[in-house]
């Protein structure tokens, strides 16, 4: 570690955290104490904590307090991490309806946050600074997993408008202070991109933090380039916000030199998970309990997909109790060979309706179309949008290397393999794929009901 990170690392962060009133720095200390202990251990860790956390929410939380009382649910008599399965699911639905209930009776301060999801529909919520001081804490131990700290030079790849709006002087200051500079990729036109590779090379950053979408684009653009990226000193690529397929993460690691970190969290969710050098993605279980439900809301095995259901320990002053995300995930029940007693994710699939329907009723997993598409010389990037069950849209950016009529063939071909012969697929040529509204790129976008589609539905 170099003089300025342990500055950082040390003494700046730390007294930035503390002027914000948040326990940050204690709080990382101590996960990364109990993310060496046994699996038992961590198992009975989450079980007090959500003792604790179920009792102050009857005591202070008028939703809960009446919620529990009309299902005759007493916190004290939880005895395992499972009796959680008694309580329903929290929807974004009900978080909209009940805002003002949701309120803990405390005197923490919270401060006000809103997402905007893919439909465009904001979802508001409180977050104290108990609650914010475990989220950066847990990011902060996920990165310096991988050798880095704060402090090392940092390149952050956002897209996100909210993100930005927020840049005010202060933070400015901060990023400054810290050497994490911010290159806004909203649009990422190719006009931009040059000078996107000369400013990296420029800055020499440790490390690389963004959307792996938008981090792609910029190393494909290296390499149509043949500017070399690998030479510049960074160590990792922290890729979050979307689902990174497997063919990024091989851009990304050839042409910047560097392995790939997944994490997966938000804003409302929390930071759940992180990968560490061994490959394991690990969940943050001191703070948080995740569970991978079906369509009615129990947990199933580890190993088979579900839907993402979180209770976040130290949201109190909002409690986020079984909050489902709208992910699908899969558990894994190994052993990391890293050591860490932290449960493991198996794979993030990103949103439910990141699946196409086949005309069968088949879900067909998204990364199906992306090798396809990946392996094919010319294709840059790509949409897909399922309109109906016999009619899909594909958009495509391409490059000299697209060989037309024969390359269009192909592609006709492998999706009526898999979606069906009567499928019609219109394939659309445009300059770049544009962002959702949030700033975040999708791939796959299917408008077949979901419920038809046998995902698994809402359960409220
Ligand atoms: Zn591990």
């Amino acid at each position: 570690m170099g003089i300025y990170t342990a500055l950082c690392a040390n003494l700046l962060f730390p007294m930035h955290e503390r002027l914000k009133h948040h326990d940050t720095v204690a709080v990382r200390r101590e996960l990364e104490r109990t993310q060496w202990l046994s699996r038992e251990q961590v198992r009975a860790l989450q079980l007090s904590h959500l003792h604790g956390f179920l009792g102050d929410a009857a005591r202070q939380v008028p939703y809960y307090r009446e919620l529990f009382r009309s299902l005759d649910f007493d916190p004290a008599s939880v005895t395992s991490v499972a009796d959680l399965a008694r309580l329903p699911l929290l929807t974004k639905d009900v978080i909209r309806r009940e805002f003002e209930r949701l309120k803990a009776d405390s005197d923490e301060p919270v401060k006000l946050f809103s997402t905007t999801g893919s439909t465009g529909d904001p979802l508001r919520f409180n977050i104290g600074n108990t609650r914010v001081s475990h989220d950066v804490a847990a990011k902060w131990r996920a990165t310096r997993w991988w050798d880095v700290d704060i402090g090392d030079r940092e390149l952050v790849i956002w897209s996100s408008a909210i993100e930005l709006s927020a840049q005010d002087r202060v933070r400015r200051a901060r990023d400054w202070l810290m050497r994490s500079r911010l290159m806004p990729s909203a649009s990422l036109k190719p006009a931009d991109m040059d000078r996107y590779l000369d400013e990296i090379r420029a800055f020499r950053p440790t490390m690389l933090f963004g959307y792996p979408s938008s981090m792609t684009l910029i190393a494909q653009h290296a390499e149509k380039r043949r500017v070399r990226m690998d030479d510049l000193g960074i160590k990792v690529a922290f890729c979050t916000a979307e689902r990174l397929y497997p063919h990024q993460a091989d851009t990304l690691k050839r042409v910047f030199g560097c392995p790939v970190a997944n994490g997966y969290g938000g804003r409302d969710s929390g930071f759940i998970a992180h990968e560490c050098r061994q490959g394991g993605l690990h969940i943050t279980a001191e703070d948080l309990i995740v569970e991978i439900v079906d369509e009615r809301g129990q947990p199933v095995p580890a190993g088979e997909p579900g839907e993402v259901v979180v209770t976040h320990l130290y949201s109190g002053g909002f409690p986020f109790i079984r909050y489902k995300n709208g992910d699908v995930a899969v558990l894994d029940d190994a052993q990391c060979a890293c050591g860490r007693g932290l449960p493991l994710l198996k794979e993030v699939r990103g949103r439910t309706n990141d699946v196409l329907i086949a005309q069968d009723g088949t879900m067909v997993h998204d990364v199906a179309f992306a090798m396809v598409l990946r392996d094919m010389p010319g294709v840059n990037a790509f949409k897909i949008i399922q309109e109906s069950l016999s009619h899909c849209r594909l958009q495509l950016v391409t490059d000299e290397r697209f060989q037309g009529a024969a390359s269009e063939a192909r592609i006709r071909g492998a999706f009526a393999a898999r979606l069906g012969a009567n499928v019609q697929t219109d394939i659309e040529y445009l300059a770049a794929i544009e962002p959702e509204r949030t700033g975040k790129y999708r791939y796959v976008v299917s408008k077949v009901s979901q419920i038809q589609a046998g995902v698994p539905a809402a359960t409220n």
